[in-house]
């Protein structure tokens, strides 16, 4: 072969090799991967536009924190800090130290009606659980004698907890959904996931919109009629939606409706005149705290507090179907379900 020749095939080999390069390293078009497994006793739903490896990772994550905070699984530090009420100091995970932090002051912003030290009253009540009760009176004088957010010892250095009488106990139920999602959003994130719905039990996140460009339209539950009936529907990009409400976790004894968000004052279910509260934040474990604070606070109060608070919006349904706004939905929202009205 001439010299020129051999130059020549170098040359075009050599681009014939970048080009096949750059055809086998560009990114995969993502496409949509989803499940839905029951996980933090409720079913946790993961939609990515991403790759099986992602979405595995973001389940192995929701587990991890399952497994830290749960109340009732043996070993993770909740359980552990409730079994050592009233004697040891618990060295938990940063994680589950953060949440109880986080819980501990919306119990302050509500005058403890928001109280993650509830375990003796749900214990009791055991809602949810297959053996609801009605406790009698003297028992739910005891249990409410067990609740104080006030009492709960924090040492911020070693990462300890404790609980200095025997018989309390942490639940975090409350908002470990919340701060679950905030945590899996994290990861997709990082791991470059553009687009994204979780729905870890009526507790929703969303990243991006959707990949076509248009915003996630995300229906808010009517708390009176069948899942999947929406009152509205919200346009939204990278931000938590949260509801609480009474219509979910309930029992029904002589034709009462007991429900699982319950008053440490009364030592009862809450009843506020509210049928639903829905946050809207960026910060999901804010939304998911702030939808049971609100709920236990009823209208007025709760949306004095709302106001106090940055980058939250809501929307509440009361039981007679009337439909508050905070300020920066009511340009969104302009139609409800029949039946509904908007409270002037
Ligand atoms: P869900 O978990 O159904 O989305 P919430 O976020 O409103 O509903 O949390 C309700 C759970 O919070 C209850 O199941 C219980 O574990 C716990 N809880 C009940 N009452 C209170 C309260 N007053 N303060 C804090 N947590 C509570
Ligand atoms: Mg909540």
């Amino acid at each position: 072969m001439k010299q020129r020749t051999l130059i020549w095939t170098i040359v075009i080999g050599f681009f014939i090799a970048a080009a096949l390069g750059l055809v086998l390293t560009r990114p995969q078009p993502k496409e949509l991967i989803s499940d839905t497994r029951v996980m933090m006793d409720t079913s946790i739903e993961i939609r990515i536009f991403g790759s099986r490896r992602t979405l595995e990772a973001a389940f192995k994550r929701v587990h991890e924190l399952d497994k830290l905070m749960s109340r009732t699984l043996r070993g993770s530090d909740i359980y552990k800090v409730n079994q050592q009420a009233g004697r040891e100091w618990v060295e938990v995970s940063a994680d589950t130290f953060h949440v109880i932090e986080t819980a501990l002051r919306f119990a302050h912003l509500t005058g403890g009606l928001f109280d993650p030290t509830i375990t003796p009253l749900v214990e009791l009540w055991g809602i949810g659980t297959d053996n609801p009760q009605i406790p009698d009176p003297g028992a739910i004088e005891k249990a409410q004698g067990l609740i104080d957010y006030r009492k709960v010892e924090l040492d911020p250095k070693s990462r300890k907890v404790r609980l200095p009488q025997p018989g309390m106990g942490l639940d975090l139920g409350a908002i470990g959904k919340g701060y679950a999602a905030d945590s899996v959003a994290k990861l997709l994130r990082n791991r470059g996931v553009e687009s994204a719905l979780l729905n870890f039990g009526g507790n929703v996140y969303v990243i991006g919109g959707k990949p076509d460009g248009s915003p996630w339209r995300i229906g808010i539950q009517d708390p009176f009629s069948d899942r999947g009936t929406h009152v509205t529907v919200l346009e939204v990009r990278d931000t938590s939606i949260v509801t609480s409400g009474p219509y979910e976790r309930f029992f029904i004894r002589n034709g009462q409706r007991y429900h699982h968000i319950l008053n440490p004052e009364t030592g009862y279910p809450a009843e506020t005149g509210l049928a639903s509260v829905s946050i809207i934040s960026p910060s999901s474990i804010t939304a998911d705290a702030l939808s049971t604070s609100v709920f236990l606070l009823g209208a007025e109060k709760g949306l004095a507090l709302l106001e106090e608070l940055e980058g939250v919006e809501s929307m509440l349904i009361t039981n007679d179907r009337k439909v508050y706004l905070t300020s920066g939905l009511k340009s969104q929202v302009k139609s409800l379900a029949k039946g509904f009205e908007f409270h002037d």
